[in-house]
């Protein structure tokens, strides 16, 4: 083979941020500090501090390869750790700080951490945990001296800043095999122990790249993007490395989440371009319904990590005018696989069938590949009907787990996902549950997330998830679990008559209850494996 004559420069993250300060310098970043302030910077100084805290980091003693924890909110402190620590050879790990605390000291000792910072926020937390965490060295605050604490049960905790001040602006960064760790995320482990995913240089630029064309995220130096997803779970989809490639201004909401704190901030900002799971969007459409409020700036919503209901998305394009794009993706897939945009074809469409296709979870992203296959192992075809287990390849996706002690992930080289979709002639991917989610009654399997998209099509409906109870009939029915919107009196009766022209007589949950709260995991999904616990004793109603 001959080979071409191209340099191999390596791909690496810090390319990323020394290329936004070129050439973005003074485009800002804003962040919502912990402290209660609002904090602006830029990529100039973001870069800077990102070199003097690379200094600091080897003072600690942190090596090449040395695991770095974070606990910590959307800020900019957060994003210089995202490129100090990878750029100069360490790996960022990024803690959830809404899982347990045995979870967190698990996965901590797991990973072998030797370092954590953390926001003020998580202090208890971190006191609770500290004395169970085995190989973390060095403990660092992510704040002032004047935010210190006055008194800690953390021994030798250390100043973030006092760390980064004396450091002289000098480091160069490293150059290094693209294929060396770079972060390491854990799945939350919904089932069974959390598995760590451990993403390289080249990974991360790839993804960054593919994340930023015009049919994803479509990420340009016009925009201001705000990332409500966490840059602890996932990288935030990516947007806090796409958002510097491109020269987006960026907005990072920190532990302010509620719709009236993100309403402020994207009308403050002029955001155009934000990120979050559905949950997210919930609180923020009621706030911005309840006091008859627009967006002046908002041009487009990434919505993913769980299924977008059809109201949802109807409320943003259709009362709201905001370009929704539906994406898939997961932990292992770094995480984006999938995002929705319409073709060129698509411009004669009606709009309901414009919508239609917007509210699939969209095409794959260039460099990745998908398949839909039976139980066993063979491809299924592209027609939109046909429903199989989900199989994903490319330079994105993962192909073990850190320090995992079974072999054999992949399967013929592919990613099994555990996801249960349809592709289409063109391309566009459904999902339809999670094979864990899915119902199989009377021999007929049903998708609960058709049946949630339908529960919340009601105008009463805030929530609604849909799991499988055991019946000693029908193998298993679908119970609808439904949270009602704020003064709604809605009765079992007449939700189920909203579904009867709907679907199938089978597919109609065989019950409704409802509650106050539906819990949700580390992530903001509706948690439905805390439900099925809840619910394991059910007892049907007779008849
Ligand atoms: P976990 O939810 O277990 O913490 P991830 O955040 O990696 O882990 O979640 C990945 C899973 O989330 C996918 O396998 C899929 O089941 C679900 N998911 C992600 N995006 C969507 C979407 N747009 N529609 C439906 N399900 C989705």
């Amino acid at each position: 083979m001959l080979n071409g004559l191209m340099m191999q420069t390596p791909l690496m993250i810090s390319t990323l941020i020394e290329h936004a300060a070129r050439h973005h310098g003074d485009t800002e970043i804003v962040s919502q500090r912990v402290e209660g302030d609002l904090h602006r910077s830029n990529y100039r100084e973001l870069a800077c501090r990102a070199r003097k805290l690379a200094g600091a980091l080897r003072d600690l003693g942190v090596r090449e390869s040395d695991r770095v924890a974070t606990l910590a909110w959307n800020g900019y402190r957060h994003m210089e750790l995202y490129y100090a620590v990878s750029g100069s050879g360490a790996v960022l790990h990024t803690l959830n700080p809404r899982l347990h605390p045995d979870q967190i000291v698990w996965i901590a000792n797991h990973a072998e951490d030797q370092a954590l910072f953390f926001d003020a926020t998580f202090l208890p937390l971190v006191e609770t945990v500290a004395a169970r965490l085995k190989t973390v060295r060095s403990w660092v605050l992510m704040t002032d001296r004047g935010h210190m604490p006055a008194k800690t049960s953390i021994a030798n905790l250390l100043c973030y800043e006092e760390l980064v001040a004396p450091q002289a602006d000098a480091c160069e960064w490293p150059m290094f095999d693209e294929n060396a760790a770079a972060t390491l995320c854990y799945t939350s482990g919904t089932t069974g122990d959390p598995k760590g995913v451990l993403y390289s240089h080249r990974s991360t630029l790839l993804h960054s790249y593919a994340v930023s064309l015009p049919d994803a995220a479509c990420l340009s130096a016009h925009d201001v993007a705000l990332p409500v997803v966490p840059m602890f779970h996932a990288n935030a989809w990516g947007i806090v490395y796409a958002a510097p490639l491109v020269g987006a201004k960026l907005v990072l909401p920190g532990p302010r989440l509620d719709g009236q704190s993100l309403y402020e901030l994207f009308e403050r900002e002029q955001v155009t371009h934000a990120s979050g799971v559905p949950t997210v969007w919930q609180g923020l459409l009621a706030h911005v319904r309840a006091h008859g409020l627009r967006f002046s700036s908002l041009r487009r919503t990434l919505i993913g990590g769980a299924a977008i209901p059809s109201s949802m998305l109807r409320a943003f394009e259709v009362d709201y005018g905001v370009d929704v794009s539906h994406g898939w993706g997961m932990t292992e897939m770094s995480p984006v696989g999938t995002m929705g945009a319409l073709k060129r074809k698509h411009a004669a469409d009606s709009p309901e069938q414009r919508l239609a296709v917007k509210a699939k979870q969209g095409r794959v992203l260039p460099g990745v590949d998908l398949k839909v296959v039976d139980g066993d192992g063979r491809e299924l075809p592209w027609d939109g009907k046909s429903a199989g287990e989900l199989y994903a390849r490319g330079p994105w996706v993962a192909r073990d787990y850190f320090k995992n002690q079974r072999s054999g992930v992949l399967r013929d080289g592919w990613f099994p996902t555990g996801d249960v979709a349809t592709i289409d002639a063109d391309g566009y991917m459904l999902i339809t549950d999670r094979s864990k989610d899915l119902i199989k009654s009377g021999g007929e399997w049903s998708s609960s997330i058709e049946i949630e998209d339908i529960a919340m099509s009601h105008p009463a409906v805030a929530m609604a998830a849909c799991i499988g109870v055991r019946h000693p009939k029908w193998d298993e029915r679908p119970l609808l679990v439904v949270v009602q919107k704020p003064d709604a009196r809605l009765t079992r009766a007449e939700i189920l008559a909203y579904f009867a022209p709907k679907v199938a007589k089978w597919q109609v949950p065989e019950d409704v209850v409802f509650v106050d709260a539906i819990p949700l995991g580390p992530t903001g999904k509706m948690l439905k494996s805390k439900l099925r616990q809840q619910f394991r004793d059910y007892r049907w109603p007779a008849g």
